[in-house]
C-alpha cells in the first residue's frame, strides 16, 4: 500500500518540493490549501492532475490553520501516515506588522494542528517547521543545544510551536519532530525574502526593467541552502523509529552585501551601482547571525548538504533571467483551473 501524506503549507515553496519528492517516492500526497480570491498555486500547477483523472496522487483541500475543527475533519477522512506542518505567515518583517495574526498561525497553527491529530485519534507521525529565527540573538554556531532567544513576532511564534510540538511528543508519545531549518532558498523562494528579492532585481536591471534596488540592513550574517536538499532532511526525519529535533543547515554563511556581490556579478553587473538604502526594510529588532552546525542530522540522517551560498546565488539569478525572459516572449501561461 502507498504511504500517504498530509502537507499544510503544500503551496510554498517547500511544500512544492517536498510534495515532488514524496510523488517521486510513492506516496499519496495531499495538500492543504486556504482560499484565495486568485490563484495561488503556481508552485505545484506542473505536477497537479485534475479532479476528474481517477490516477490522481495529489490532493488539494480547502483548509486553514486557523480553522481545528476543518484540520480534525480533514485528518479522520485522509488518516495520512505522515503530517507536515510548513503553513506559516513565515516573513520575518511582515510579523513586526501582524504579529497577533503570525502568532495565531504560526504558533497556534501547529498546536491546533497537534490538538487535530490527538483530537482525531489516528497514528501519524508529523514534522514541525521550526526555524533558526528560535535563536535569534544567541550568537552563532547554533546546533540543538543553543539556548533560543527569538527576535521577532515570527521567532516567538515559531518557538511555541516548537515546544508544542516536544510536549506532544513527551505528553502522548506521538512521533512528533522538529527540523530546525536554518534559511533555505531556490528558484520558488518567495519574492519578499533577500535573497529572491536580488536576484529578481538582477534578472531585471540586466534587462533594463529597473535601475534601483532598495534594500536594509546588509550586515546581517545567513546560512543560506538549496530548498530541495532541506525537504529531503524532513522526509529523513519522519523515516526514522524515534522522532527528535534537528538542526539543517550548511554550516557556511555570508553577509547580505556578499550574496549581492555574487548575484549581480553572475550577471555581470556591479552590485555597488544600483544598491540603495531604504531604513523601510530594517526591523525593529533584528537577527545578526544564523549559522547552523548540523552534525546531529549529518550522524543519525546520513544528510549531507551540497550547493553552497554562492551557487545557490548563480542558479537562482540563472533562474530569474530565464523566467523574465519567458515573460517577456509571451511563452509563460498560467496554467488554468
Ligand atoms: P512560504 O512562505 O513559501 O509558504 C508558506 C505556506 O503556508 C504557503 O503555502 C501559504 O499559503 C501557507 N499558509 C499561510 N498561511 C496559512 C494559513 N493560515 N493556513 C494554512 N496555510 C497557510 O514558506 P516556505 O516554504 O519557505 O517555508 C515552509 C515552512 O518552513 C514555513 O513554516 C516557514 O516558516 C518555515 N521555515 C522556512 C525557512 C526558509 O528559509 N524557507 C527557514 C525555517 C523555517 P499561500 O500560498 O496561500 O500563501
Ligand atoms: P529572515 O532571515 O527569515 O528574516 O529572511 P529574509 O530573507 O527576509 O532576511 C534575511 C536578512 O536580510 C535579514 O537580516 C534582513 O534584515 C536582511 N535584509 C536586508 N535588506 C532586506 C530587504 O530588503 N528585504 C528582506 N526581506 N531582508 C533584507
Amino acid at each position: 500500500m502507498a504511504k500517504t501524506a498530509l502537507i499544510t503549507g503544500v503551496t510554498g515553496q517547500d511544500g512544492s518540493y517536498l510534495a515532488e519528492l514524496l510523488l517521486e517516492k510513492g506516496y499519496r500526497v495531499h495538500g492543504l490549501i486556504r482560499r484565495s480570491s486568485s490563484f495561488n498555486t503556481e508552485r505545484i500547477d506542473h505536477i497537479y492532475q485534475g479532479p476528474q483523472d481517477p490516477e490522481r496522487s495529489l490532493v488539494l483541500h480547502h483548509a486553514d490553520l486557523s480553522d481545528g475543527v476543518a484540520m480534525v475533519n480533514l485528518l479522520r477522512e485522509l488518516r495520512p501516515d505522515e503530517v507536515y506542518n510548513l503553513g506559516a505567515q513565515s516573513h520575518v518583517r511582515v510579523s513586526f506588522d501582524a504579529p497577533l495574526y503570525t502568532g495565531d498561525v504560526t504558533g497556534l497553527g501547529s498546536a491546533r494542528l497537534l490538538e487535530a491529530i490527538r483530537a482525531s485519534g489516528i497514528d501519524t507521525r508529523i514534522y514541525q517547521a521550526s526555524s533558526s529565527e528560535m535563536f535569534g540573538s544567541t550568537p552563532p554556531p547554533q546546533n540543538e543545544h543553543t539556548p533560543f532567544h527569538p527576535r521577532s513576532p515570527y521567532g516567538c511564534a515559531k518557538l511555541y510551536g516548537y515546544w508544542a510540538t516536544v510536549n506532544y511528543r513527551e505528553a502522548y508519545g506521538m512521533h512528533a519532530s522538529n527540523g530546525i531549518l536554518f534559511n533555505h532558498e531556490s528558484p520558488r523562494r518567495g519574492e519578499t525574502f533577500v535573497t529572491r528579492k536580488i536576484t529578481r532585481a538582477v534578472a531585471r536591471i540586466r534587462a533594463g526593467l529597473q535601475d534601483r534596488l532598495y534594500m536594509g540592513n546588509l550586515d546581517a550574517v545567513r546560512d543560506w541552502g538549496y530548498a530541495p536538499e532541506y525537504v529531503e532532511a524532513m522526509w529523513r526525519m519522519l523515516q526514522q523509529d524515534e522522532p527528535d529535533d534537528y538542526v539543517v543547515a550548511t554550516g557556511d554563511a555570508a553577509t547580505v552585501r556578499q550574496f549581492l556581490e555574487v548575484a549581480f556579478a553572475a550577471a555581470g553587473l556591479d552590485w555597488s551601482a544600483y544598491v540603495r538604502y531604504d531604513p523601510k526594510y530594517e526591523r525593529p529588532s533584528e537577527v545578526d547571525a544564523l549559522i547552523g552546525d548540523a552534525s546531529k542530522a549529518r550522524d543519525r540522517l546520513g544528510w549531507e548538504p551540497r550547493v553552497r551560498w554562492a551557487q545557490l546565488a548563480e542558479l537562482m539569478v540563472r533562474a530569474d533571467i530565464e523566467l523574465l525572459d519567458a515573460e517577456l516572449s509571451g511563452a509563460r501561461v498560467r496554467v488554468d483551473r
